[in-house]
This record gives C-alpha cells, sequence and structure tokens, in this order.
C-alpha cells in the first residue's frame, strides 16, 4: 500500500512549521477554550449531558476533562481501558452528606469530542494550503459557491461545443456510502506522503483505532463493536480526514493524466485543463468522449476502489457529452460506463447545472418555496417583531444560497420582494392592507429609519460583487484562473468583457463586478499602478470622481498616480499636484499619506475599515446608488441615525421597538392616519371624541393620555418640548432620557395609551378610569417593578428537527403560582430530567400582583427565561393553570385580563418548535407547588438567593 500510494503525484505540501502547529503541546488553556467553544445545544453524548453541562460545571470537572484530553496527547494513547466505566461524580446538592447526593457523569465521550475537536481545528487550519484545487468542500477559505461555478462553466463548455474533433464528456459521479468504507492504511499513506509527521499520523491512528460503539436496545446499550475501517459520521475530524482521502483520489486522476490516459477538458486554450471537480461526495470528472478514455477512466476507478474503500456507484452515477459526439458514440459511452443520462433537471450542490435560455423558468421555484413558507406562517395571529424574526431569518435566506452564484431576473427580485411585503403587512387571499410605508423605504437600514430588510434585486448585486473580490483577492484559484483563461486570456479581470456565448455564471460575476467597481479604491503606495485621473484612489472623493485640468493631459496619456508623487520621500509634489488639480482637490489628496519604501498600490474595499469586501457593506452600496440613480427619493425626516440607534438599542422588548418605529415613521394607524389614506371612518378620536385623532391627541392631549401620564409621574420630562409633532416630541424625549429604565417607562406609558385605545375600538369596551388605572399600573409593575428579563426569542430553526433520542425524551419544567391577597404573589418551578428526576428547581416573587391567572402566566414566562438559561434547546412546560395553557395551545392571544404578555408567551411557543406545555393536575404539580409556597414566605429579597433545590432536599 505505501509504496503504490508513494507513486503518486501528491505534494509534500506540509512543511516543518505546519507541522510543529499541529503538534505542539496542548495547554490546559486550549482544552479549556475548546469545551467552552462547543455548541450548547450539541447533541448530548450516551450519559445525556450536553456541553452546556460541562460548562456549568467546569468548576467541578474541569481537571478531570483537562487531566483526560491532555494524557492523550501527551502519550499518543486513548485511554481505551476506560470507555464505558470511566466516571466521575457531581454533586447534587450543596453540602453533600451522602453517597446518594451524587451524579455519576461518564467522560469518556466528552473527552474523545474534545479531543477530536482540537485535532480538526488545528487541521482546518492549514488545510486550504495543502489540498490541490478542485476541491472546495469543508475548507474555510474555499467556498461552495466556486465550485458551483465551475461546474457550470464546463457544462456550459460541453453544451456550447458543437464542433472541432475532440468531443468531451461530463460524468457526475456517486460515491457509494463514503465515509464508513474509507480504507485506513490507504488514508495514513497519503497522509504520509503529503508530508504530515509521524506523532501527528499517530494521534489520528488512535482517534480512528479507539473509536468503539455500542447499541441501544430497549434504553440499554448493549454490545460492543470495533470497526476497522470508516469514518465516523458526526465526527468533527471525519469530514476533514475524508478530504485528504479524496485527494488520494485526485492523485490517481493526476497522474492518468500525466501518463496521457486521460485528457481533461479545458474551456479555452489558455485555460487550465480540469479533470475533477470534488465536493465531498457530489463530484464531476472530465474527460474525452472516447472509448479509451473511458476505459482508462474504469482503470482508475478501480484503482481507487481497491487503495481507499473508496466505490463509484456508477448505475447512480450520470454522463454528459458535448454537442459535437453524436448520439450512437454517446450511447456507446454510456453503456460502457453503465450509467445513465445527465437530464436538464438534475443539480449540483443544489443548483440547476445548466440554465435555460428563459432564466425565469429555471429560477421560478425559488418563489414557489418562498410562498410555501410564507403560506405556513399566515395562519398564524403573528406580532410585528415576529414576522420581523421570520422574515430575516428565513425567508430572506431562502434564496442566498442561489444568489451567491447566479443573477436572478430582475422581475423574479421584483416579485420576491412584492411576496414578503405582502406578508408583512397581512394581505388577505385577493386584499390588500393599507401599504402604510413603500417597501424600499422599509429596506432601509434600521440606522436610517427602515426594517432593515433586504431587497432582493441589490442584495443579489451585492453577493455576485464578492466573487469578483475574490477573482481579485485569489487570482491563482482555479476559478480565477478558468475565467482568465476563458474570458480575459493576456488583460485583467476589471477590463473584462462578456465575449462571445459568455456562460450566465460569467455575466452573473460581470453585473456583481458593476458594484464592486464602484467600491474599488486603489490605496496608493509608489502610485504605478493607479491611474491618476480614471481610477478611485481619493477616500473622500470615492463616488464623485476628481475633476482636473484637462488642458496638461500629454497625447493620448494616461498618466498614473505616480506622476505625482515625489517617490522615495513618502510625500505628494505640491507642483505638479496644483497643476492638474484644483486647490480643495490638493488639500484631499495631501491628506493622504504616503510610504517611502516603494510598496505597490493596492486595490482595497473602500466601505469597510480594513479595507475588505463584505456582502453588507456592498449591499448598503447597491442600495445607496440605487438611490443616487434618483429612482426614489429618500423620506424626509426629522430623525437622524443616533436617534434611530438609541431606539433599536434600548433594553426594550421587541414588539415596543417596532411600536416606536411606527411612532416615529408616523405611520401608526390612528383614524386621522386611516381617513388619510382613504379608509371610510370618522377621524375622530374614538375615546373622547373630541377633535381628530392625531398622533398629538392620541399621545398627550387625550384625557386617556393625560391620566397615564399623570399617573405614571412622568409628565415632567416633556415639559418645555414642542408638543405640535408628536414624533418629534418623543425623539425629543428620547434624547433627554439618560437612564434606560425611563425610556422604558416612557414606552409603558404610550403603549398603555394604545393598547387602552384599542380596547374601546375593537372590544367595544367603555372606557372606564378605574380599569384604565389597574391595567396601567398592573403592567407598570411589571416592567418596571420586577428584573424579569425578556428573553431573547431564539431564531426558528432552519431544518426540521430530528428525532433523536435529545428530542423525544425531552426535559420537562413544571411550574406553578402561589398568592397572598392583597399583598404579594410567588412562583415556583422545577426541572425534571426525562426521567422525572427533579434537576434544578427556583422560586421567585412577584410583588403587587394579586390574580392568580395573571401570576400563573408570568410564573411561566420566568420559567421560559430560566430554562433557556440553563440551554436546553427543547422541553415541555408543565403547569395546573388551565386557562393559560388553552391559550397558548390554541394560539388564541385575546385575553384582556393577560394583555400583552399573553401574546408574549404565545409568541414564545410559536416560533419554538421544540418547546410544547400541558396540563396537569394539582396533584402532580405539587413539587413545584411547594417551592412557589416556600418562595412567598421568604424575605423579600431573600428568594434569589435561596437555594430552592437543597431546600427541596427529602421532600421529591
Ligand atoms: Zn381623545
Amino acid at each position: 500500500m505505501g509504496e503504490r500510494v508513494a507513486a503518486l503525484p501528491i505534494a509534500r505540501s506540509v512543511t516543518q512549521e505546519m507541522n510543529a502547529g499541529l503538534t505542539a503541546a496542548v495547554l490546559p488553556d486550549e482544552v479549556r477554550k475548546t469545551v467552552f467553544a462547543m455548541g450548547a445545544k450539541q447533541a448530548p453524548g450516551s450519559d445525556g449531558f450536553t456541553g452546556k453541562f460541562f460548562k456549568a460545571f467546569w468548576g467541578i470537572v474541569g481537571d478531570s476533562v483537562v487531566d483526560a484530553v491532555c494524557s492523550f496527547f501527551t502519550s499518543g494513547r486513548m485511554l481505551r481501558s476506560f470507555n464505558h466505566t470511566w466516571l466521575t461524580l457531581i454533586p447534587k446538592v450543596d453540602n453533600v452528606e451522602s453517597i446518594r447526593q451524587l451524579r455519576p457523569i461518564s467522560l469518556c465521550q466528552f473527552v474523545y469530542k474534545i479531543i477530536t475537536k482540537i485535532l480538526a481545528e488545528r487541521l482546518s487550519g492549514i488545510l486550504p494550503n495543502i489540498v490541490s484545487s478542485g476541491q472546495n468542500a469543508f475548507i474555510r477559505d474555499r467556498q461552495i459557491v466556486e465550485n458551483i461555478l465551475l461546474g457550470h462553466e464546463l457544462m456550459h463548455y460541453l453544451k456550447t461545443k458543437k464542433q472541432g474533433k475532440k468531443g468531451y464528456m461530463a460524468l457526475k459521479v456517486d460515491m457509494e456510502k463514503a465515509y464508513d468504507r474509507v480504507e485506513w492504511p490507504f488514508l495514513l499513506a497519503v497522509l504520509d506522503k503529503m508530508g504530515f509527521n509521524t506523532v501527528w499520523q499517530g494521534w489520528i491512528y488512535e482517534c480512528l483505532r479507539s473509536s468503539s460503539f455500542s447499541v441501544l436496545m430497549n434504553g440499554t446499550p448493549s454490545g460492543f463493536f470495533r470497526p476497522s475501517r470508516g469514518l465516523r459520521q458526526g465526527d468533527p475530524l471525519s469530514p476533514l480526514l475524508f478530504v485528504l482521502c479524496t485527494e488520494g483520489f485526485a492523485a490517481l486522476l493526476r497522474k492518468a493524466i500525466e501518463d496521457k490516459k486521460l485528457e481533461g477538458v479545458k474551456v479555452a486554450p489558455r485555460a487550465p485543463r480540469t479533470s475533477h471537480l470534488f465536493f465531498a461526495d457530489d463530484s464531476y470528472l472530465f474527460l474525452r468522449g472516447t472509448l479509451q478514455e473511458c476505459e482508462n477512466l474504469i482503470t482508475v476507478l478501480n484503482e481507487y476502489e481497491e487503495l481507499s474503500g473508496q466505490r463509484v456507484n456508477l448505475a447512480k452515477s450520470a454522463v454528459c457529452f458535448s454537442k459535437n459526439v453524436v448520439v450512437p458514440d454517446q450511447e456507446f459511452l454510456a453503456a460502457i460506463l453503465g450509467v445513465g443520462a445527465l437530464g436538464v433537471q438534475d443539480k449540483y450542490l443544489g443548483l440547476p447545472t445548466l440554465i435555460a435560455r428563459s432564466k425565469m423558468e429555471t429560477f421560478r421555484y425559488l418563489e414557489e418555496k418562498l410562498l410555501e413558507r410564507l403560506q405556513g406562517w399566515k395562519r398564524r395571529t403573528l406580532s410585528w417583531a415576529a414576522k420581523e424574526t421570520l422574515i430575516k431569518s428565513i425567508a430572506l435566506a431562502l434564496p442566498l444560497h442561489v444568489m451567491s452564484c447566479f443573477k436572478m431576473p430582475l422581475s423574479l427580485c421584483r416579485l420576491l420582494d412584492k411576496h414578503v411585503a405582502r406578508f408583512w403587512w397581512g394581505d388577505e387571499e385577493g386584499h390588500s392592507r393599507i401599504r402604510w410605508m413603500a417597501w424600499r423605504d422599509m429596506c432601509k437600514s434600521k440606522h436610517e429609519g427602515g426594517m432593515g430588510f433586504r431587497r432582493f434585486e441589490q442584495f443579489n448585486q451585492a453577493l455576485l460583487a464578492k466573487i469578483g473580490w475574490r477573482i481579485l483577492a485569489e487570482p491563482q484559484s482555479l476559478l480565477a484562473q478558468v475565467y482568465k483563461g476563458k474570458y480575459f486570456p493576456s488583460g485583467h479581470f476589471l477590463n473584462a468583457k462578456a465575449r462571445s456565448r459568455p456562460s450566465w455564471g460569467w455575466q452573473s460575476v460581470l453585473y456583481g463586478r458593476d458594484l464592486l467597481e464602484m467600491g474599488l479604491r486603489w490605496q496608493i503606495g509608489n502610485g504605478h499602478s493607479a491611474s491618476l485621473l480614471r481610477s478611485p484612489w481619493i477616500p473622500q472623493l470615492q463616488l464623485d470622481p476628481p475633476r482636473y485640468n484637462p488642458v496638461v493631459l500629454p497625447e493620448g496619456g494616461d498618466p498614473t498616480v505616480a506622476e505625482v508623487i515625489c517617490q522615495g520621500e513618502g510625500r505628494w509634489c505640491d507642483r505638479k499636484l496644483n497643476q492638474w488639480f484644483d486647490p480643495p482637490t490638493c488639500r484631499i489628496i495631501k491628506t493622504i499619506p504616503l510610504p517611502r519604501q516603494n510598496i505597490e498600490d493596492k486595490l482595497i474595499w473602500h466601505f469597510t475599515s480594513d479595507g475588505v469586501f463584505s456582502v453588507k457593506s456592498a449591499y448598503h452600496l447597491a442600495v445607496s446608488l440605487d438611490r443616487r440613480r434618483g429612482s426614489w427619493r429618500a423620506s424626509a425626516s426629522w430623525m437622524d441615525r443616533s436617534s434611530w440607534i438609541r431606539l433599536w438599542d434600548a433594553n426594550i422588548p421587541p414588539k415596543l421597538k417596532v411600536f416606536v418605529w411606527q411612532i416615529l415613521n408616523r405611520i401608526l394607524p390612528t383614524t386621522e392616519a386611516l381617513f388619510e389614506r382613504k379608509v371610510p371612518i370618522l377621524p375622530r378620536c374614538p375615546v373622547c371624541w373630541d377633535g381628530p385623532e392625531t398622533m398629538e391627541h392620541l399621545f398627550l392631549d387625550c384625557p386617556v393620555a393625560r391620566a397615564l401620564w399623570g399617573l405614571s409621574g412622568l409628565e415632567y420630562l416633556g415639559e418645555g418640548l414642542p408638543r405640535h409633532t408628536f414624533p418629534l416630541f418623543l425623539k425629543r424625549l428620547m434624547a433627554l432620557i439618560q437612564q434606560p429604565p425611563l425610556f422604558m417607562a416612557v414606552v409603558a406609558v404610550l403603549w398603555r395609551i394604545w393598547r387602552s385605545r384599542n380596547w374601546v375600538v375593537f372590544e367595544g369596551k367603555q372606557f372606564g378610569f378605574p380599569a384604565l388605572m389597574r391595567q396601567f399600573s398592573q403592567q407598570y409593575e411589571e416592567w418596571m417593578g420586577l428584573p424579569i428579563e425578556v428573553p431573547s426569542m431564539p431564531p426558528p430553526p432552519t431544518v426540521p428537527r430530528s428525532d433523536g433520542p435529545g428530542q423525544a425524551a425531552g426535559f420537562i419544567c413544571q411550574w406553578d403560582g402561589a398568592t397572598r391577597k392583597g399583598s404579594h404573589s410567588a412562583g415556583g418551578m422545577v426541572l425534571r430530567s426525562p426521567a422525572g428526576e427533579v434537576l434544578m428547581a427556583h422560586g421567585i416573587q412577584i410583588p403587587g400582583i394579586d390574580d392568580p391567572v395573571v401570576v400563573e402566566l408570568l410564573v411561566l414566562r420566568e420559567a421560559i427565561a430560566w430554562c433557556l438559561g440553563q440551554g436546553v434547546s427543547g422541553i415541555r412546560f408543565e403547569g395546573d393553570a388551565k386557562i393559560i395553557i388553552d391559550k397558548i395551545n390554541c394560539r388564541d392571544a385575546r385575553d384582556s385580563r393577560l394583555g400583552a404578555v399573553l401574546e408574549e408567551v404565545l409568541h414564545f411557543f410559536v416560533i419554538s418548535p421544540g418547546f410544547s406545555v400541558r396540563f396537569i393536575g394539582r396533584s402532580r404539580n405539587r413539587v413545584a407547588h411547594l417551592v412557589a409556597r416556600k418562595a412567598l414566605s421568604l424575605y423579600p429579597t431573600m428568594s434569589r438567593f435561596f437555594d430552592f433545590r437543597t431546600w427541596l432536599g427529602s421532600r421529591v
């Protein structure tokens, strides 16, 4: 084996420094960092404990973990004999008195995870430098996008090659069960040939060799298997090792090309020859369409299988020929290989390989996918803030993959924008709601008064600009080389044209380049590369090129910036500058520092502080360019950037931020605003009927507003501020308020005014001051009096969760409330393991509220926050508050008593599929009840520090 691999053309690319880095001593700190960087939600091992658990108990288990990990790296031996039996004891209580208060934890799986994580971390750092071009999978600095575009370019070549003697073919190959068939000796021989030193090889071998697993049957592990080949699924090291294994395949193909047994494909005479594109197990091979080459390829595949265990499943592979191979030949060659024909609908890495003349036809499926998503959400009652999250995290991310590679038709982009907007405004079938704001204004960043949604057209261009940036930054990459060979063989990327019959991929890159060029700037060194008059190189004049004096332009000349530099002196030549530019421009130029050394000019990205391209900044550039073109006016606003930042950074619930945002943008649906938008409604104040319902009336002059301001004791804040325009008033007020809680209080007043008003409008209730005061003081206390942090909503999962063991048998949280009439209330919550054992307990006090139902809801909200704090990804909440539980399970947020908090809690369950709530009888909720009673009896400040778990002790 070793000799056969040694004969392959694999470059010895692992240097001595790389080896030194790979095998450097592992220090305790590295172990600790690795543990703390591990995902809290990572699936628990056989012991059921997640990374989060180990982090929480690091003080207790830390030393043992570090010792175990380090012993592997110093001895090179995995502690296999301890497998399954290596235990450590975690105290269940603070003062351990008996062995029953200790919980045994098996460390082994966790330790193995850390070890491979450390190895993977080190290996992935050097992988981009040692793996040949043509395979991009799992490697940090190369991208799936490049492989997609390469595949597309090569297929485009085959599709358009109608003449010439040589015909070509592309074979999309399917590797069978790739991971578990990897032969270890082959992998190790490749590692050796690449130059990995023996220590590293030893570590890798030890990880492979020591792996063993048991099978869970009826909940108990049984059997013990020790494989002799293959890589483990889910091990962070496996994908990287698989890439190295594939490197052996690439070498076999290279050898065949060297021996003239295979030819590969060149998309143009000066483009590199490409024989393969690997992306994990989704791979393409390219060869000439001859019997000889097909047979040679079969030999290579057989050899690879024999060496590595990797088998190509030809029955599942497909082939595609260039147009100049006649059909009978195509059929004959496909039969020799035993493969089918590649269909038009076939996809490579999730994208269509062949793009039809009608782009709309090719990409239409994006619209369908988006509509499907939006339709699913429409049935639910969602707050603005929830919609914002959904749109940003899912709807806009949906077409990201495609939009990073190809230009979408403009009509499709507009259509997608339209669908998202319709979802946001809540259009029903055949009935559209009022557009309170133009969608392009909604798409402005939050700091400019928008919601920060993305417009598909501009975002698409920003994503494509990134490809251009990579071509500039990495001209040696395979994609850059292929493009250069075909489209700009003797020129520069920035001057390249479409040429005849360009691929859609290349046209997309050029479209992105249009944007890229607007943001590229020369960082001046010696000035020899940048054109004095045509290139952007003056930071302050990025989008407005400098005006120069055309009289001094030499005949047919295009001077470089070097013209106006006193070389070697690190300064500008005043005399020449004055000759070329007007005095203001000269002043600006002289602020650019110059090096004394001879340093080349460098193209940088103007719109980031580090000069490196970012999609986000490119998107903002695209939007502002669109605005400059005058296709839309920026809406005039009294708000400035800092005021918007103040709003969005404020520590108040998202829902309330959107509410304030509506006020400041003057788009709150008051009767007057509705009337202005042609809704047949009387523009009167629905509460007092005294004058039109403007925002000024609603929030300042209406009796409700006056009463609530008075009640809050915050009236003084607005004294002396102009009251004729409420948004302006609020903006000034926000600027005045320095303490965050005070802002929260102001928002609480505004929100309650709006809710009370809606109460009158929608519930038809008569408005009464006693009720108003009660509601307000209840809400005010709840927001201001309690240190309740509103739990931040986790983004909804983008993939359906699997029903792994951690999910099916989830944790349970039981909660209960306890009230003392006319005084205060309290709540208890206990976290139970899937087996029902009480793991933790927690109690809280709620001053000022004695309505048992309200208390139950507040305690539930606290319980959610508490559980999220423990890092569990799914939990079933159990309680005896039937009203609340029914409301949540029926997705019904309407309840005047529970109000906004119910909406908030409901929203949490709506967007968090792992969490559910269930009713249980009082008798089964005894423990939570005990905790709640205990919390009620404690001195107010005590409840926060009281150790409920210990106190429960024998009571459970
Ligand atoms: Zn009024």
